[in-house]
């Protein structure tokens, strides 16, 4: 496999980072992640603004023009000749001598790229449907910001792995934030789809939007608004969307069934739609 670090492409084990990054002292970073389909990227743009957005919120300048990021995005899915997976993009505020306080302007940032093999669309777990287990969301107020700060992540999809099941989604004054790593659908009994609104309390999935979108375009009912765990539990089907997951029916919350314990048709034509959307691309 090849990375990309800092204008190079390199062989994995030829990449290295220093020790006082402050990705790696601070997590003073922030990241993205596009799916690849058919070897094209998909809704990249709009991924490419969110991680120039992330950087503008914690004052990193962006090191490169989205054409850039693009052909350097595009390369590295070339030389990995990947034909299905992800591209992951990390920008940190660069090596500087350990101190809280941002390092000189001219410290320029660190650029990492790598791809990662994934059947994003052929994923066996979207036939079946994905068991999810709540958590309290325990993050920091700005989850607006794809920081690399995933601590209270990684203990969420832990205790979600420790389960046996796919994800956590996190919960806060009784409302469902958002899945550890996606955003968080229902499908209420008279068939209207809600998620909650975007605030800084949750990641702007750049899925979420997509999906919202395909919705409009066939007329369903949608409410962006908080929903609590037991409206989750009530649901008539119940979903989550990522770049990884693209839309992941849910079968089963806390061990609870959601529906009738398959993916519901509204989830499953919104995948549907949104595998054309990614393919279309
Ligand atoms: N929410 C969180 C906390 C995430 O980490 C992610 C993706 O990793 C998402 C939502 C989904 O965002 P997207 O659809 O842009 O992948």
């Amino acid at each position: 496999r090849i990375v990309y670090l800092n204008g190079e492409f390199l062989p994995f084990a030829q990449a290295r980072i220093p020790v006082m990054d402050r990705g790696f002292l601070f997590a003073d970073g922030i990241y993205e992640v596009s799916a690849v389909l058919d070897g094209k990227l998909v809704d990249n743009a709009a991924h490419l603004a969110r991680l120039d957005r992330s950087l503008g919120e914690i004052g990193i300048r962006n090191p490169h023009s989205l054409e850039e990021w693009v052909r350097l995005e595009t390369e590295l899915v070339a030389r990995n000749g990947l034909a299905e997976g992800l591209v992951y993009m990390q920008v940190t505020r660069g090596v500087y001598e350990r101190d809280f306080a941002f390092p000189p302007a001219d410290v320029a940032p660190t650029v990492v790229m790598f791809t990662q093999a994934k059947k994003v669309s052929a994923n066996p777990l979207a036939e079946t449907g994905a068991k999810v287990v709540t958590v309290e969301d325990i993050r920091w107020k700005r989850r607006d910001i794809k920081s690399v700060a995933l601590l209270a992540q990684v203990l969420a999809k832990q205790a979600a792995a420790q389960a046996g099941v796919a994800e956590a989604w996190m919960v806060e004054d009784g409302a469902v934030t958002e899945g550890s790593s996606s955003t968080a659908f229902i499908v209420t009994k008279d068939r209207t789809l809600v998620t909650r609104p975007l605030s800084t309390a949750l990641l702007p999935g750049i899925t979420r939007a997509a999906v919202l979108r395909l919705a409009a375009e066939s007329d369903l009912r949608v409410e962006e608004r908080l929903f609590s765990v037991e409206e989750a539990y009530a649901a008539e089907e119940a979903f989550y969307t990522s770049a990884s997951a693209f839309v992941m029916p849910v079968v089963e919350i806390d061990g609870r069934t959601v529906g009738a314990g398959r993916p519901g048709p509204l989830t499953r034509r919104l995948r549907a739609l949104y595998v054309e959307m990614a393919r279309a691309s």
